[in-house]
């Protein structure tokens, strides 16, 4: 049997599995694809080989960024498989992300803000300090043994910085976007500061509107609002079923 012919059998035995997140991954040609996307992986220094590449965390699985091939229009750089962990890969559930950088802090943001009384331990005491501190009783044994150890945990999550990312061996071309953004006469610091603005100020459903943002592009940010007005505070449900008519209303559009 040959390689291709074991690889091709490997393949067909994920999809049979319905495998969500096929770790496995194949080569073809110079390319590592990751089997639940089809985007190349970004590529793994051996060091680093099980971690996740936003939190330093032992990695679960590979995502694909964007989740949806249908927000590539905002992208600024080629879409790619990343080396996740459970908890990073389901932190964000909106889309509308320039680059992975971006993603990538959005991830931090929500990851500080899940463990906020965790991190707030080192702002409050020193190790010493816990360790010498008078609480007293078995629930404060407990927490004195493992809050400084659970804080560093943490704190190395979000410090982490990943590693430089490279795809065929070469760098990531990402294009800069740090000039602000503007509409309606505003000029925002970037264009998620924009969304966030409108989110608010049009009472729009979020993840309908950075799911129509990102197919449309952010030339067409007032027409996604528009269209998005129409549909405030959605249940999952009603918001996919919203997502294909717009779709197919834009499709009608364009014949
Ligand atoms: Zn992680």
């Amino acid at each position: 049997m040959t390689i291709n012919a074991i690889k091709y059998l490997l393949f067909k035995y994920a999809i049979c599995l319905n495998y969500q997140f096929v770790i496995i991954t194949l080569t073809y040609g110079d390319f590592i694809l990751s089997i639940e996307s089809g985007y190349p992986l970004m590529e793994i220094p051996f060091a680093h080989r099980y971690q996740c590449w936003f939190c330093g965390e032992p990695k679960d699985r590979e995502i694909s960024f964007p989740k949806e091939k249908s927000s590539n229009t905002l992208l600024t750089h080629p879409p790619l498989s990343i080396p996740c962990c459970n908890e990073c890969a389901t932190l964000i559930k909106r889309c509308a992300f320039e680059s992975i950088f971006v993603y990538r802090y959005a991830v931090k943001k929500e990851l500080a803000k899940k463990h906020q009384k965790t991190l707030s331990i080192g702002s409050r005491w020193t190790e010493v300090e816990l360790q010498e501190s008078q609480l007293e009783g078995s629930a404060f044994e407990g927490f004195k043994r493992s809050a400084w150890f659970m804080f560093k945990l943490q704190q190395a999550r979000i410090n982490f910085m990943g590693w430089p990312i490279y795809i065929d061996g070469k760098s990531l071309e990402v294009e800069d976007t740090q000039y602000g953004f503007a509409f309606d006469g505003t000029i925002y610091a970037d264009l998620d500061g924009a969304i966030n603005h409108v989110i608010d100020a049009f009472y729009l459903d979020e993840l309908l509107f950075t799911r129509v943002l990102a197919l449309l592009g952010k030339d067409k940010f007032a027409y996604a609002i528009r269209l998005c007005r129409l549909y405030p505070k959605l249940s999952t449900t009603t918001r996919e079923s919203v997502f294909l008519e717009i779709v197919e209303s834009l499709a009608i559009e364009e014949t």
